[in-house]
């Protein structure tokens, strides 16, 4: 999928459309979930001696199309938001 660099958008700081820069995140670039319970249970019960429980089960496969992760910076504000969900597409360009 193509999308032209600029888009017009609704600007939720501005209060109507403006110029929007479209911005691509890197996938992965933080690990949103690094603090969750889940993710704290897991480090407490993989550590020291004695089996892991219910996290010796692999993880789930990656999907075979990811989700973009698209920002939006209004170019009169230039302050950054999400407009909409991610899509997932297997080829993504900005043009
Ligand atoms: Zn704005």
């Amino acid at each position: 999928m193509k999308m032209p660099k600029t888009v017009r958008k609704y600007c939720p700081y501005c209060k109507k459309y403006t110029e929007h820069k479209v911005i691509r995140v890197k996938a992965g670039a933080r690990n949103r979930r690094a603090l969750a319970w889940s993710e704290r249970q897991k480090k407490r019960r993989t550590k020291g001696h004695g089996g892991s429980g219910r996290f010796s089960k692999p993880p789930a496969q990656k999907k075979p199309t990811q989700k973009v992760d698209l920002r939006y910076q209004c170019m009169e504000c230039k302050r950054q938001h999400i407009i909409g969900k991610g899509f997932r597409v297997k080829k993504f360009e900005l043009e």
